[in-house]
């Protein structure tokens, strides 16, 4: 189940977990590239640029999933960018962003409602394996980090809904309207300058790009889940071409055999 990629990593220096939050543990917003590409490549075929629309899609895949794990707001930004630079008049990225939310929320309002009412158990909602993972993390006593580029009420809420905010103890942290105050970057660098942490105390855990490389930049080390959404039982390939590329140590679908990721990472 687990992949190793570089022989001979290990996490046995790591004393804090930063964690990503969709696709890493919560599954709720499952489903988000399915409404965020089709939606910027809606607006960039009304320019009417005569491109097709499949080059339109390949284009709009490469960059969102490039800026996945950055404030989804970089994503707007990088939309806004593409309009104008085929002609179009870009409205504020703040626009696309609002327009994207409104049309996810139609797609996870059900989810979280029955979250919200008890209906069902925070497991439908989770990756496998998530409690018992944080569990050991925890019991192995590490500081840990919940760190998410999207909006930071709703991280909140949908940890809390989760039930997995407790395990946080350094804190929960999405992105905020002035996009450029919070980071993970920053969050990270906070922890070393404050001299809380050295990079390489550093244990990462993220589907996206981003917390992956940042996890790497200072010397630290890194899960990448590569889930095949919602479902979450096998590896799914893109994912993990991706991670694989950006330097994660080790590969996992899931965290159902926690033993043997120990084993492997400690
Ligand atoms: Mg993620």
């Amino acid at each position: 189940m687990i992949e190793n990629l570089r022989p001979g990593a290990s996490a046995k220096n790591a004393c804090v977990a930063l964690f990503d939050f969709d696709g890493t543990l919560s599954v709720i917003r499952s489903g988000w590239v399915e409404v965020m590409v089709p939606m910027m490549v809606e607006i960039l075929a009304d320019l009417k640029t005569g491109e097709k629309e499949e080059d339109l899609t390949t284009l709009v895949k490469e960059f969102v999933g490039r800026l996945t794990g950055k404030q989804t707001m970089y994503q707007m930004i990088e939309l806004a960018d593409n309009i104008t630079a085929r002609g179009g008049t870009a409205e504020d990225p703040l626009v696309y962003k609002k327009m994207y939310l409104d049309r996810l929320w139609e797609r996870i309002k059900g989810r979280i409602e029955e979250l919200e009412s008890g209906h069902t158990s925070p497991e439908k909602w989770l990756v496998p394996g998530s409690f018992a993972l944080l569990d050991g993390l925890k019991e192995r006593g590490m500081k840990m980090y919940l760190a998410s580029g999207t909006d930071d009420a709703y991280v909140k809420n949908e940890a809390r809904l989760l039930q997995v905010d407790k395990y946080f103890d350094g804190g929960v942290y999405g992105a905020l309207d002035d996009y450029k105050v919070f980071s993970k970057a920053i969050l990270i660098q906070r922890l070393i300058s404050s001299a809380e942490f050295k990079g390489d105390q550093f244990l990462g855990f993220g589907d996206g790009y981003v917390e992956i490389e940042n996890v790497k930049a200072v010397g630290g080390v890194a899960v990448g889940v590569a889930s095949d959404e919602p479902h979450c039982a096998q590896v799914d390939q893109w994912k993990r071409d991706r991670l694989v590329g950006v330097g994660a140590d080790w590969i996992v679908p899931h965290f159902s055999d926690r033993d043997e990721l120990f084993r492997t990472i400690f």
